[in-house]
């Protein structure tokens, strides 16, 4: 249990008005803890939402020390208020850490950080549908000094932005351009399975080069062969071929995400069959050409599903199946939102309650 000493901000901000986006507001207070190597964690703390004193020579800014999570407080009505499976966020900040020598947090506290901040800005958590407040929660080595030498000071923060509805009218198919240059810096041995800001830093450029033609996101390949699917940008990937749904296997490079998690739970107890192994973008071009490719879509926190319309490999556009929204990303769609907002019956027990 941490003892969070709680400093309540003097000037509340007013709540944000019109289209709320994502990751542009942010709450009154964020949670912040130390940790040191002689003390461990220590001054768990909420305090208002602001900047904070870095020493420029910190190990963040220069050799990347850093990790984050994502997941959304849904109001289920009432002004009630809820998570999704936190504790999975918890293992999986756990597992980043340990790739990248930084301080592990127990599963309680870091679930226990969460539900502190969120319950004080509980009346941030936006109550129009599809709207939720993106938690974040995140840690930094902050060693100063610019010799590399691991971590022996770190700071973890969770810090909350009300977000708005992924989707205004419904699922949106979207265009994917397989990347075939640039790789992510996930090949086995890396960090692929981390939530790292540096897998990020080395997106950036392809998920520009994409944007630049009007494609919405990147679909990596492995970074050994160049042959395997990974995931979508910033979500794992899933494909409907011959009645049955597959999905890049955890191999180590790619990130194991709770939506993605969830889904095959899903699809289990609707008895929908599901493998998870690997899938070469050679066997997707065929599935394409032969009409046996029925869905494809991109699993994650920010969109839940998301139907994948357009494959673009090597300049070519192909359209899957009719280009629509497919039966089984309806379905995994409808399904965990209604269990997130509260509004289906949570059999797995996923939420949990805020207070
Ligand atoms: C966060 C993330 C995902 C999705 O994970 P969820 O837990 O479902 O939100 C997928 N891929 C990458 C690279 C990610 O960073």
């Amino acid at each position: 249990m941490l003892d969070i000493k709680i400093t309540k901000t003097a000037t509340p901000k007013a709540k944000p008005t019109g289209a709320l986006g994502f990751g542009q507001h942010f709450t009154d207070h964020m949670f912040m803890m130390d940790w040191n190597e002689g003390e461990g964690w220590h001054d768990a703390r909420i305090v208002p939402y602001g900047p904070i004193p870095m020493s420029p020579a910190s190990t963040a800014f220069h050799y990347g020390a850093e990790i984050f999570e994502g997941m959304k407080a849904y109001h289920v009505g009432n002004g009630e208020v809820k998570l999704f499976r936190p504790y999975e966020n918890a293992k999986r900040m756990n597992s980043s850490a340990e790739r990248l020598c930084l301080p592990q947090l127990n599963e309680d506290d870091f679930v226990q950080a969460v539900n502190a901040v969120v319950n004080l800005d509980r009346d941030w958590v936006p109550t129009d549908p599809g709207t939720s407040l993106y938690v974040r929660p995140f840690m930094i080595g902050d060693d100063h000094t610019l010799g590399v030498h691991g971590v022996h000071h770190a700071i973890f923060m969770v810090i909350l932005s009300p977000v708005g509805s992924y989707y205004k009218e419904g699922l949106n198919p979207v265009s994917i351009v397989i990347e075939k240059d640039d790789v992510r810096v996930a090949g086995k041995g890396g960090t692929g399975y981390t939530k790292c800001g540096g897998n990020y830093a080395a997106s950036t450029r392809a998920g520009k080069k994409a944007e630049l033609k009007g494609y919405s996101q990147v679909l990596w390949l492995d970074a050994v062969e160049r042959k395997y699917i990974e995931e979508v940008g910033s979500m794992n990937v899933m494909f409907k071929i011959n009645g049955e749904v597959v999905t890049p296997a955890l191999v180590g490079s790619i990130l194991p995400g709770i939506t993605r998690k969830s889904c095959l739970e899903v699809l289990k107890d609707r008895g929908i069959p599901a493998v998870e192994r690997r899938i070469s973008v050679d066997e997707l071009e065929q599935a394409i050409k032969d009409g046996t490719l029925e869905e494809a879509f991109g699993t994650g926190t920010a969109a839940v599903i998301s139907p994948i319309g357009k494959f673009v490999i090597d300049g070519k556009e192909y359209t899957v199946a009719d280009g629509g929204i497919g039966k089984v990303s309806q379905m995994l769609y409808d399904e965990i939102t209604g269990i997130q907002s509260g509004k289906k019956d949570d059999k797995h027990n996923w939420t949990y309650t805020v207070k």
